[in-house]
């Protein structure tokens, strides 16, 4: 497998795409930005002219888009990926979607004789850029195993999730319960600090008794407390509210889909609603401490 086709070179995919290249394959690029594409033909892939024409004759074509419509069209529409793949060529969808959607584009695939594996990832673009994203992936263990070698160019962890649709389950499974964990380790700070606390001691308090999770230990909300952490630069990089939106409500679909009680999850979603209103949309997802400090630069 030597030629791979990527398309959806944004944050995430133009750094993805530039490890697969340092890799030695050779990488057939394309995005909707002009500029995106002329970025990574700098940096040594083969520019094409639409989806279509990056697909056709690769062994491998990996997506990152936005959301759901971009994989639904990409994949589906007409003279869209299913439409121009090589026979046999292995699909990798890594964008975040619905599960729902994921299936349904993987199905889609099956029926044309395509192997597909939804493969969203963790780690964000720091993780990216240094080839150590964990892939959380859906699909058949066989497509995996002609996936790896891809993967290991541009993550460190890879985990199979179970069949078409799982990968997405268990990602946002694992971000709504970040979304909880950060909210709540921001509410439990601006206690503490109401009561004339030190931010960083009530932090280490908690890093090491039993509310200890990774908000505490290495992406503290609490400005000043943590040097590396977002808040330290006025939320400013890192992963968006935005982005925490957008993963908090695919888990709240997920959970009617299956009439799983997720009231903390919808909670949670309905703050980063009110915080991503308030102007926050852009900051990072730590600003949530914000609304319950009311101090936007404190
Ligand atoms: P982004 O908006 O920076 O990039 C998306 C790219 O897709 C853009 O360059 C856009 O032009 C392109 N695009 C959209 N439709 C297209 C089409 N039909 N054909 C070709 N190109 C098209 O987004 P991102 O931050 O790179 O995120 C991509 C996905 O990864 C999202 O699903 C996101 O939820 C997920 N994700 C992001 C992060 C993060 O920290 N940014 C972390 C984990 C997962």
């Amino acid at each position: 497998m030597q030629h791979i086709a990527f398309i959806g070179l944004g944050n995430m995919g133009a750094p993805m795409a530039r490890n697969l290249v340092a890799a030695g394959f050779h990488v057939s690029v394309f995005d909707l930005a002009p500029e995106a594409v002329a970025a990574l033909v700098e940096a040594g892939a083969t520019a094409a002219q639409s989806a279509s024409a990056a697909v056709q004759a690769a062994d491998a074509v990996i997506t990152m888009l936005p959301a759901n419509k971009h994989v639904q069209e990409l994949y589906l529409g007409q003279g869209g990926v299913l439409d121009s793949a090589k026979a046999g060529a292995l699909l990798i969808d890594c964008s975040t979607i619905a599960a729902e959607v994921a299936r349904q584009v993987a199905q889609a695939a099956t029926e044309r004789g395509f192997a597909m594996l939804d493969a969203p990832v963790s780690g964000g673009t720091a993780g990216a850029q240094a080839g150590t994203l964990t892939f959380i992936v859906g699909g058949e263990a066989e497509a995996l195993l002609r996936a790896r070698p891809l993967l290991e160019k541009m993550g460190k962890n890879i985990f199979h999730a179970g069949a078409a649709g799982a990968g997405q389950v268990a990602k946002i499974c694992n971000n709504m319960l970040l979304g909880i964990l950060m909210a709540g380790t921001a509410e439990a700070l601006n206690l503490g600090v109401a009561h004339g606390l030190d931010p960083a001691v009530l932090s280490d308090i908690m890093a090491k008794s039993s509310g200890r999770n990774w908000t505490l230990e290495v992406y503290n909300p609490w400005p000043g407390v943590m040097d590396t952490a977002p808040a330290s630069r006025n939320y400013s990089g890192g992963f968006g509210t935005a982005l925490m939106l957008k993963d908090l409500g695919l888990a709240q679909q997920a959970s009617l889909s299956v009439n799983a009680a997720t009231p903390l999850g919808g909670l949670v979603r309905q703050l980063y609603q009110l915080h991503a209103q308030a102007g926050h949309a852009g900051q990072d997802f730590s600003s949530i401490v914000q609304l319950f400090n009311g101090e936007p630069d404190k």
